[in-house]
């Protein structure tokens, strides 16, 4: 059991050798967003959890989301009231538990007068949502709270958004969800929680056997991707979070579960375009295929998604195809032809896989699934569990909890003083690098070095892209690189094999040099 005091205040410390030295009640494997919420609720109920991740926390499919909080107003359209309940559940326990990093969003939708997207039609969904959803601002401070949706005038729609095509225009649908400042470090933030109460989070450790005895699971055999040596952990439960590569490990740990996870490719891009209003947009195509064009202010950008392809290939790269992209690009231009886009004006392609529900399909899956490996005749104590959503990752966690601990026999109730620590907030803007770039502040340094030291920051990139969102624009690289290594006295450059090849930036790939833990060949 975890102890009730904790000392680490949120710090995530790469310490693996003393890691080895513990049995754990869990050991999850996959550091993204499902991973990191299975450590955290483990341990706020007083197990003791061990996190392990190949590559960095949340570099994989969790960096690529389009940031929304679903409030579940598409699953109250399909009339899936679970999908709906959960959602919107999910949402206030982010906007409350961590309300300088998730904020309400206003979402417009311009009505044209076709089926669902009629205003009569929406007035009802609308009215539907806020009466189903009455307790979403209950406990919220002021700024968390999500304001009732609205019908607008035609004329409102076009004041509000700029470049609107008002013909045959009939009004707008508003709603509100909820947007991630930024993921990755709400991503950070739960994990830094899961540690505060009592959970160990190693990152750049891989997962690479599992040995059973006839109690079932008893160690989980590693590669720790920095000091290049093998290492294991003994466990009583291991729970494969791997996202995208669950199926793979379940394979090698027991047997292929084809159902686990069917992948599809998604991607959303940051255009280099001012937003059109600052609300979200949904935009559909006046030819009515089902693509709804979701256009989110960031910045003075907009991070436009999402869009959902088959896939059939490897699961080693996840690269979108020029003629994808431009079919995409092409599609934005039906529905914001103002915007004219062409490639030059994207900034970056945000992609990942999601689970399918067929194989080589490029629908989404609706629910998630936790698979108790010993049920169909697997090793007692592997779980595999493959999430749909990052809004809901936490609520499938805790489902996960009640399957591997007995059916809830076991006091799986939260533990007295496992609030979330108070949030890491340095005296730096780790949002937009202009302070970076242009202040002189003589402590930017020791500030940085603060954040290598509590948040297992291995790698540049890990700095640049997971603990920050500095390089969101990746015109900026250059000069940020620059500025942080020399802050950091960090040199040199070494590639590493990337986990799946998207996010590579490989002149950022710097490896800590100075670092004492860090072997360098
Ligand atoms: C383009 C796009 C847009 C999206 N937009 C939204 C949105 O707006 N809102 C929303 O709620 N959801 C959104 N989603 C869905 C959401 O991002 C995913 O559901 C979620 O991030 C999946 O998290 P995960 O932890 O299951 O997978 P991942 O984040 O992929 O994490 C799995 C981790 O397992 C690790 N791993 C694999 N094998 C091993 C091993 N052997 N040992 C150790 N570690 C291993 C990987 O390195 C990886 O980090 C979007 C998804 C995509 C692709």
């Amino acid at each position: 059991m975890a102890e009730s005091k904790h000392s680490s205040s949120g710090r995530i410390v790469r310490d693996v050798e003393s890691a080895a030295q513990r049995t754990y009640d869990l050991l999850v494997i996959g550091g993204g967003i499902q991973g990191v919420c299975m450590a955290l609720e483990a341990s706020r109920r007083g197990l003791n959890a061990l996190l392990i991740e190949r590559d960095d926390f949340g570099g994989a499919t969790s960096w690529n989301s389009l940031r929304i909080v679903h409030g579940g107003l598409r699953y109250l359209q399909k009339l899936d009231l679970r999908r709906y309940r959960e959602s919107v559940a999910e949402r206030k326990w982010f906007c409350q538990n961590f309300p300088e990093l998730v904020a309400p969003l206003s979402c417009v939708m311009p009505l044209y007068g076709r089926g669902l997207k009629r205003p009569g039609v929406f007035r009802l969904a609308l009215a539907l949502n806020d009466i189903l959803s009455r307790e979403r601002n209950a406990g919220l401070l002021p700024d968390s709270q999500i304001p009732c949706g609205r019908l607008w005038q035609a004329d409102e729609v076009c004041q509000e958004v700029d470049n609107i095509d008002a013909h045959n225009l009939r009004g707008g649908g508003q709603w509100h969800d909820a947007v991630m400042v930024n993921p990755q470090r709400l991503l950070i933030e739960l994990l830094r929680w899961a540690c505060h109460v009592g959970a160990v989070g190693l990152n750049y450790v891989e997962a690479v056997d599992l040995h059973v005895d006839s109690d079932g699971v008893e160690e989980v055999v590693c590669r720790d991707r920095v000091a290049e040596r093998e290492i294991t952990f003994k466990a009583k439960a291991v729970v494969n979070c791997a996202g995208p590569w669950s199926r793979l490990l379940a394979a090698k740990f027991d047997c292929d579960l084809p159902r686990l996870y069917h992948p599809t490719l998604a991607f959303n891009v940051l255009l280099n375009r001012q937003p059109m209003s600052s609300s979200a947009l949904a935009l559909a195509t006046k030819t009515g295929d089902e693509q709804i064009y979701f256009l989110l202010p960031y910045g003075d950008k907009i991070l436009a998604g999402t869009a959902h392809l088959p896939w059939t290939g490897p699961l080693t790269r996840r690269q979108v195809r020029d003629d994808q992209l431009d079919s995409f690009l092409n599609g934005l231009n039906e529905v914001a032809p103002d915007l004219q886009l062409t490639r030059d004006a994207v900034l970056r392609v945000f992609s990942g896989f999601m689970p399918g529900v067929t194989a080589g399909g490029d629908k989404v899956s609706r629910r998630p699934i936790i698979h108790d490996h010993a049920r169909h005749g697997g090793p007692r104590g592997l779980f595999s569990v493959s999430g749909v959503k990052y809004t809901t990752a936490r609520d499938v966690a805790q489902k996960a909890l009640y399957v591997v601990f007995a059916g809830g026999k076991r006091d799986l109730s939260y533990r007295p003083d496992t609030n979330r620590p108070p949030s890491n907030t340095p005296q730096l803007d780790l949002q937009h690098p202009d302070a970076l770039l242009n202040g002189d502040d003589p402590q930017q340094g020791e500030t940085l070095r603060r954040l290598v030291q509590d948040e297992s920051v291995v790698y540049l990139d890990d700095l640049l892209l997971r603990r920050t969102d500095w390089l969101a624009d990746p015109r900026n690289e250059a000069a940020i690189v620059k500025r942080v290594s020399t802050l950091l006295n960090w040199r040199g450059s070494k590639s590493i094999d990337d986990a799946d090849g998207s996010n590579v930036l490989p002149a950022v790939r710097v490896l800590k040099q100075r670092d004492d833990n860090v072997s360098c060949d």
